[in-house]
């Protein structure tokens, strides 16, 4: 099937009832016929509904739906994007152990990797999203993923996919790459040889800022890399956690498995049902709003470049980008998605255009159908230091536009007024 269709239908039978909309199971566990089958659905012996902690029939839809839509094997929610990102490194890596990821990252990535995983005894080495070659110098034998954002929030760079993905398969490791800005309507990184794919989904999936959730994404085929790979001993020796089990010999996707049957079990970031509903109606459109969102922001950074008071613009639409060679070879259709970013120069002036900016919401968010504007140095990154801000590029005077589905005529005229 096409991306529209399955945005549509994958993962989705009716009922006995014929009812079109997915429905909401909303309840918290599900009775068992009798004790036997309670006891094969523990085992895996059969596979079916327990808790809604580990599995839900509404949160499963969406899960077979984004798991076709990037053209993975299996896919599991979580709560939040945070959440999806800290079980696909916490899959993979323990303490002792190191990842190696892009500067380039979105502020609650950076920190949870530079700061929080620290105190779990996790090590992040980090390298230029544009300069792969560091890596091979960061990896040794406890490094465990290679973390990088495909389009990078807030700065806006493309990585090369491949390089990265080459570098990683060389030496066995694992690469989990965050897609949320580009979308799989963009961007497939499993096509390009990524093995674990994470979403905020609280951003385009849902599309209109509804509620927040993430979700992890397995390739098809994992289970080759893995298998006797001596990095990941916690797939391929019995899981004592789990009467024994050995994630490598079980015949289904086994990094959504484990994520689901030890993470999820024990650390229960959950994604709520109403919450994966509203994310199946927000992914009925992906692929219709994704084109609009890129072709305002084409418009706007057209707008902003010839702008005398705009010093610098980020976006790879641009020709003049930096990124633009990049993204034309991993986007489709020219697409860039609805991110761009671009400085006036100083911490002051970027307070002032964005305060008198209109149709666009100061909010700390991205991917809503309603324009956002953002000032990354007061907000999302303001807990870094200064060093740690200029290495995922971001400067004091830099405003973050997030562009929605508005008449791009309409956002450009806000931002003239506002520019001065
Ligand atoms: N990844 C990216 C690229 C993001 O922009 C965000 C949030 O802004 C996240 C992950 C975190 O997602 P969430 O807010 O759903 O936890």
């Amino acid at each position: 099937m096409k991306q529209q269709t399955n945005a549509l239908h994958a993962g989705y039978e009716k009922d006995s009832q014929g009812t079109m909309v997915v429905p909401i199971y909303q309840t918290t566990a599900y009775e068992f016929r009798d004790v036997e089958h309670a006891a094969d659905l523990f085992a895996l012996k059969e596979l079916g509904n327990i808790y809604t902690r580990l599995n839900n029939p509404t949160t499963d839809v969406f899960e077979k739906r984004f798991a076709a839509l990037e053209e993975g094997e299996a896919a599991l929610a979580t709560s939040s994007g945070m959440a999806a990102i800290f079980y696909a490194i916490a899959n993979a890596a323990e303490a002792g152990d190191n990842i190696v990821c892009a500067t380039q990252l979105y502020g609650g990535t950076l920190t949870q990797a530079a700061h929080t995983l620290k105190r779990f005894g996790i090590e992040a080495r980090f390298f230029n999203v544009h300069m792969p070659e560091q890596i091979e110098s960061l990896i040794d034998g406890r490094t465990k993923v290679i973390f990088f954002e495909t389009l990078t929030n807030p700065s806006i760079d493309v990585a090369d996919i491949e390089a990265i993905v080459e570098i990683a398969d060389r030496h066995g490791i694992l690469t989990v790459v965050d897609n949320t800005v580009a979308t799989p309507v963009i961007c497939q990184p499993l096509k390009h040889g990524v093995d674990v794919v994470v979403h905020s989904a609280s951003k385009y999936t849902t599309g209109q800022g509804l509620a927040i959730g993430g979700i992890l994404v397995e390739r098809r085929g994992l289970v080759e890399k893995i298998k006797s790979n001596p990095r990941y001993p916690q797939f391929n020796e019995p899981d004592a956690s789990y009467h024994g089990l050995v994630y490598v010999d079980v015949p289904l996707p086994l990094y959504t498995l484990r994520a689901r049957l030890s993470l999820l079990r024990d650390l229960g970031a959950v994604v709520s049902p109403f919450n994966s509903w509203l994310f199946i109606q927000g992914l009925e459109t992906l692929p219709v709003r994704m084109p609009v969102h890129s072709a305002n922001a084409q418009k706007v950074a057209e707008f902003l470049v010839a702008h005398p008071r705009v010093e610098h613009v980020n976006y790879p639409g641009l020709e003049s980008d930096p990124n633009h060679a990049m993204a034309m070879k991993y986007f489709k259709n020219g697409m860039c998605s609805g991110l761009l970013s671009f400085d006036v120069g100083d911490f002051e002036r970027a307070k002032e255009v964005v305060d008198k900016t209109e149709i666009f919401s100061l909010v700390v968010n991205i991917g809503d159908s309603k324009s956002i504007i953002t000032h990354p140095a007061s907000t999302t990154h303001q807990q870094l230091s200064f060093a740690e801000m200029e290495a995922c590029g971001v400067k004091p005077g830099l405003i973050r536009l997030s562009i929605g589905l508005e008449d791009a005529e309409d956002l450009i005229e806000d931002l003239k007024k506002a520019l001065g």
